[in-house]
């Protein structure tokens, strides 16, 4: 009987992570300062990110970056992940593609999040910093984070879109239990959060907004850090454990994917499974399709400009090329709060550019479809976000179905739901609904970017 999962052991989690600037054909452009336009060096991201984190944010020349043993150690917790063969899913499509995912969902917080928190919280405390502070949308990235800094022995204060504070009171209690200290954001603890409560008292908050006060607290704080977990190019390096991972596994099971897929919030959990599998494009061994799945509400790299923006609502953050909606975009409040942010990273946007990588946009009813059929078939509950995935990968086995042919589909499986389960209970009530964006709506918040590119 062919295997079901394919298992690597403690000693094959990866020594080095691949860093994907050092071999793409054309390097993204540099992120500027706001205020000047000139080109930021990893020096001038110190005063607000950890040293190493600002140092591996510029690296355009290591291919590999050596994990330190400290990490390594505590991916032992969970990883290697299991790369699993989706055969029940087959089954339900009656399709003769192969359908592979990759399960991150077996992190303690059950998400990807965790495999750069680890580092992260790790090269803080390695600097001798004390405190450290980040936004999270859904509650994924503040979960792994209050583990990892719990871990590393740092104090942690976590911004949280208050949507999610409201719908999501458990994550809030997971990262209280591990410690950290949650606050709704727009707060009244920040000059970013005072004013857009006074200027919207009803605003419910997004990912910018929060980004906006933890970055505020962070630079107003002694000894200080803020912390990332998507969009930059330092949280892509650490997440490229999950590709090459699957990559060896893949192996073992004695297949190459012919489409990779993952969903798309900021691009970590993409870049993560596609960048070392994507290396075999470059130098044109593979040609592997990548498609990012993003939801229709939010479609930055279907429906974006490719242009400088600020990563957050208020504008503190350096300007960054990436694929934007614009940073005043608010998007429609659906499930997947990890899929709601108005941009991609520059990494991602650049070979989005170049024709690298695919990507899809998709409605949240389909999502949910997809959610269903895959918990039905597999038995997990995937999170709202990694239903995108999901759903892209139903989208290729049908398209392989009617073209009679039988691709390799490998689609990262980047958490689970079991926390989401209000928003399935209103899928289930018939509750939930579509929300698309129009051209105009797109205009909006796109036209009065400065063009810079
Ligand atoms: C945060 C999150 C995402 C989206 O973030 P990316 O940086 O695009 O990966 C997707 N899935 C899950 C489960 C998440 O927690």
């Amino acid at each position: 009987m062919e295997s079901k999962k394919i298992l690597l052991s403690e000693k094959d989690i990866p020594t080095a992570w691949y860093n994907v600037l050092a071999e793409m054909p054309v390097k993204p452009r540099p992120m500027l300062n706001p205020a000047t336009h000139e080109p930021l060096t990893a020096e001038d991201l110190m005063p607000l990110f950890t040293e190493e984190a600002s140092r591996q944010e510029f690296n355009t020349t290591d291919t590999w970056i050596e994990i330190p043993d400290e990490v390594r150690d505590m991916y032992r917790i969970w990883r290697p992940t299991p790369l699993v063969r989706a055969r029940g899913l087959e089954k339900a499509l009656d399709t003769k593609a192969h359908i592979y995912f990759k399960n991150e969902s077996v992190s303690p917080v059950g998400s990807h999040k965790l495999n750069s928190a680890v580092p992260q919280a790790y090269y803080a405390k390695k600097q001798g910093v004390t405190n450290i502070t980040t936004e999270t949308g859904a509650g994924q990235w503040g979960a792994a984070l209050s583990l990892a800094a719990k871990h590393f022995g740092l104090e942690l204060a976590v911004y949280m879109v208050k949507i999610s504070f409201n719908q999501k009171p458990y994550r809030r209690s997971i990262m209280q239990t591990y410690g950290a200290e949650v606050i709704a954001s727009p707060s009244m603890s920040t000059k970013a959060g005072r004013k857009i409560i006074t200027e919207h008292p009803n605003y419910q908050g997004s990912l910018g907004t929060a980004i906006s006060e933890a970055v505020e607290l962070a630079m107003s704080t002694p000894n200080c850090k803020y912390v990332l977990g998507s969009v930059l190019n330092h949280v892509a390096l650490h997440q490229t454990v999950i590709g090459l991972e699957a990559e060896k596994q893949m192996e073992m099971a004695g297949e190459y994917p012919d489409i990779v897929i993952g969903c798309f919030g900021g691009g970590s959990n993409f870049s993560g499974i596609s960048f070392p599998f994507m290396r075999h494009n470059f130098s044109g061994e593979r040609s592997t399709r990548f498609v990012a799945a993003e939801p229709s509400s939010c479609p930055k790299l279907t429906r974006g400009v490719l242009q400088y923006d600020f990563g957050d609502e208020a504008g503190y953050t350096p300007l960054i090329p990436m694929y934007t909606l614009g940073h005043d975009f608010s998007p429609a409040n659906i499930h997947a709060g990890g899929l709601r942010y108005h941009g991609a990273g520059a990494v991602v946007s650049q070979l989005r550019s170049d024709g690298m990588i695919d990507a899809v946009d998709i409605p949240q009813l389909e999502t949910f479809a997809a959610a269903t059929l895959f918990a039905r078939a597999e038995g997990i509950i995937p999170a709202p976000e990694s239903s995108h995935a999901i759903a892209a990968a139903i989208r290729e086995a049908k398209r392989a179905n009617e073209e009679g042919t039988a691709p390799v589909i490998l689609f990262n499986l980047s958490g689970h739901g079991l926390i989401d389960m209000a928003a399935y209970d209103q899928y289930i009530a018939g509750d939930l609904a579509n929300y698309e964006v129009t051209d105009e709506d797109v205009a909006r918040t796109t036209d009065s970017l400065a063009k810079l590119i």
